[in-house]
């Protein structure tokens, strides 16, 4: 709309200016129309009137010099004549007059009657005067002849008067027409006006709703480009404006300012577990519960997701900062209810302070952020103050998958194989494959040492279809031995997998190449891949059970999985987390979990392996639990491939306890 682009006409006061004005101008008309024809009205029969009046007399003026002149003829005398030169001379002034006053002459006929009587009166005057030919003025001759002039002077002129009356009612007529007339102009000119006013003040108010409306939307685009709509709280690029001033303000005050990096823990199960609604809600009143815990005058912002940030501006000491921490995390100790139902959620904070963290947002902001996680590496709803070292293991962070880059193509990495015995005979069932990497410099490296390194960058995904590749392999080998009729290799698939494409036609492919049995082969996964929203997986693991792979929940009972899910998946085993095993024979409620997760796994049709025993005590113990088979250093370490091949070639094997190298 081109008006719109006229921001002239959008300024409010222009339009109600306009307005005014026409407003005004169509008073100035009504006012000058009505005045106009107030004028008309009352000036035409006067003049009308009056120039009749006029005319008329002059005519019947005429008419009595002529009578005058007859008396003059008949006596004679001096005085008589007098009387008509005096007549004579006045008629000539009354013409004068006439032709002087009368802007209607020629309408009226009265320029003709002028026209006859004015030579008459002229050569009457002449003669009276100066005579005719040789005659006197007063002579016979003269009078005769200044009589008929006169005489027919008057009777043309009085032809004329008639047809002066029949013209001034034309006229009139005329008039009113032309008054009718300029009234209905004057009709359509203010209708026009009005129109045009109602018009202009129908746009003024559309003009001004749709400036307020720009206004409006502007106001919210400006309040989005600032606000996270989900808690009103500062969004990313409002809290690091208000960093940036708070640094360059405590720059030249020399003061101190901390900002806090909080990050909830395990939000992302809650959302895909009990959905975004959830989610959100339970975001919206940790919004809440910060804002409680800080000042009024500290600033608190959602970054997005579940980070939020604090800014705590004219900080006098670095335990401020702590204080602070430690009120958000207890505030957030207490569960939230969400719809009804009890959550529980912690958070991790990562603290920095500066100058000596950080000289301008954006770094405060990373090392907050890399302070974040390090509380979570030490055991969640933490905090951590930032330290230059953490800096340094950003950069071992980068180094590490560099080198596993390279591990992967040089052929570093390897697989150690812990044997899983049968609790009741102690014979060898299956073997657990664990990646080694066996690095050129450092030695021997532990999973736990590098795979979480390798699922943040997704190189799991590579590493993981080696493992498979290679396990398969090498497992096939003692599958010739006499072995446990169901011996079975077990090989760990990360979450990262699934999501990386590991599916059907990729495990097959796999397992065709290899020439591995599918149903010799077991994948163990965690609880938290069974809690996924994303149908998919669901799909992949029955696709996965169709072809004869089964399915084990590794670590069960560190995660959030309710045991009705499990009956929902084609899964056939648990493996008890080893935290359970370990406290097992100190701890009566570990024990009676494990009774429990024993018991509800039979009821399910469910194979038991306790992972981690170490001892002949937990051993015995799983025995009274009816658990049905065992893992861990009491029986076997951990050990290379070769190595399994001396325990399958041992004639249904006691259980033997072999150290790896
Ligand atoms: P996990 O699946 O729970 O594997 C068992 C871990 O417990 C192994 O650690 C094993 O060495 C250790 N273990 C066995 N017996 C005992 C015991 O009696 N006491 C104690 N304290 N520990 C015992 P490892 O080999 O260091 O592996 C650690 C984790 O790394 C594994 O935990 C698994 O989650 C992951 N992992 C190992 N290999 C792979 C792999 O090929 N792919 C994937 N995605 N993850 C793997
Ligand atoms: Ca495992
Ligand atoms: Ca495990």
């Amino acid at each position: 709309m081109n008006i719109l682009n006229n921001k002239l006409l959008m300024r409010p006061y222009v339009s109600i200016t306009l307005v005014i004005l026409l407003l005004v101008g169509t008073a100035s008309v009504i006012i000058y129309f009505q005045k106009t024809l107030l004028e008309i009205e009352e000036a035409l029969p006067i003049t009308l009137s009056k120039h009749e009046r006029d005319i008329s007399k002059l005519v019947n003026d005429m008419g009595s010099l002529v009578q005058s002149i007859g008396f003059a003829r008949a006596d004679q005398s001096p005085k008589t004549f007098r009387v008509v030169v005096r007549q004579t001379l006045a008629l000539e002034k009354q013409l004068e007059k006439i032709s002087e006053n009368y802007r209607f002459n020629d309408v009226l006929g009265a320029s003709a009657i002028h026209a006859k009587l004015n030579p008459a009166i002229f050569d009457i005057k002449n003669w009276l005067t100066a005579g005719l030919f040789n005659f006197d003025p007063t002579a016979a001759q003269t009078m005769k002849l200044v009589e008929t002039r006169a005489k027919n002077a008057h009777k043309e002129s009085e032809v004329l008067l008639l047809q002066v009356g029949e013209t001034a009612i034309n006229v009139l007529t005329e008039q009113s027409q032309r008054i009718d007339n300029f009234r209905g102009i004057m009709i359509i000119t203010l209708t026009a006006l009005a129109i045009m006013t109602i018009s202009l003040v129908l746009l003024g108010f559309r003009l001004q709703n749709i400036v307020f409306a720009l206004k409006e939307s502007e106001e919210q685009i400006r309040y989005r480009a600032n606000f996270d709509s989900l808690t009103h709280l500062p969004n990313r690029l409002n809290f690091t404006e208000h960093l940036s001033e708070a640094i360059s303000r405590s720059r030249r005050d020399l003061g101190q300012i901390a900002l806090l990096f909080i990050d909830l823990d395990r939000f992302k199960t809650i959302n895909d577990t009990l959905g975004h609604d959830f989610g959100d809600e339970l975001i919206k009143q940790v919004a809440t519960r910060i804002r409680h815990a800080v000042r009024e005058t500290d600033v608190v912002s959602r970054l997005g997701g579940d980070e939020f940030t604090v800014l705590l501006a004219n900080m006098t000491d670095e335990i401020h900062a702590s204080i602070i921490a430690k009120g958000i995390l207890e505030q957030r100790s207490r569960p939230f209810m969400l719809f009804g139902h009890v959550v529980y959620s912690g958070a991790s904070i990562g603290i920095t302070v500066s100058p000596q963290d950080g000289a301008d947002a954006m770094t405060l902001l990373k090392n907050a952020d890399m302070a974040m996680y390090e509380a979570k590496d030490q055991g969640r709803n933490t905090f951590r103050f930032f330290t230059s070292q953490m800096t340094e293991r950003a950069r071992q962070f980068l180094e590490l998958d560099k080198e596993m880059r390279r591990a992967l193509i040089q052929d570093e990495l390897q697989i150690h194989y812990q044997p899983i015995y049968e609790r009741q005979d102690r014979s060898l069932i299956g073997v657990e494959a664990l990646l080694r990497w066996q690095h050129p410099s450092k030695g021997l490296i532990l999973p736990d040492d590098f795979i979480n390194v390798a699922e943040e960058t997704g190189l799991i995904e590579d590493i993981g279809i080696w493992v498979l590749r290679r396990a398969c392999t090498e497992a096939l080998a003692w599958l010739e031995d006499d072995l446990h009729p169901r011996f079975y290799l077990a090989i760990n698939i990360s979450m990262r997998q699934f999501k990386g494409g590991l599916d059907r036609k990729r495990l097959s492919e796999i397992l065709d190449e290899t020439g591995f049995p599918a149903d010799k082969l077991l994948l163990e996964i965690t609880e938290t891949l069974l809690m996924d929203e994303d149908v998919r997986i669901r799909e992949v693991l029955s696709e996965f059970r169709e072809l004869g792979v089964r399915l084990a929940v590794d670590d069960f009972g560190t995660g959030y999985s309710a045991l009705s899910y499990l009956r929902e998946f084609p899964v056939d085993t648990l493996k008890i987390d080893r935290s359970f095993i370990q406290d097992i024979g100190a701890s009566r409620s570990s024990r009676r979990l494990v009774e429990t997760i024993i018991s509800m796994a039979h009821g399910l049709d469910l194979v038991t392996i306790a992972e981690g025993v170490e001892s002949p005590e937990q051993d015995a113990l799983l025995a009274e639990l009816n658990c049905d088979m065992v893992q861990g250093y009491y029986y076997c370490n951990p050990i290379a491939a070769n190595k399994i091949k001396k325990l399958t070639a041992v004639d249904k094997p006691a259980f033997t306890i072999v150290h790896s190298s």
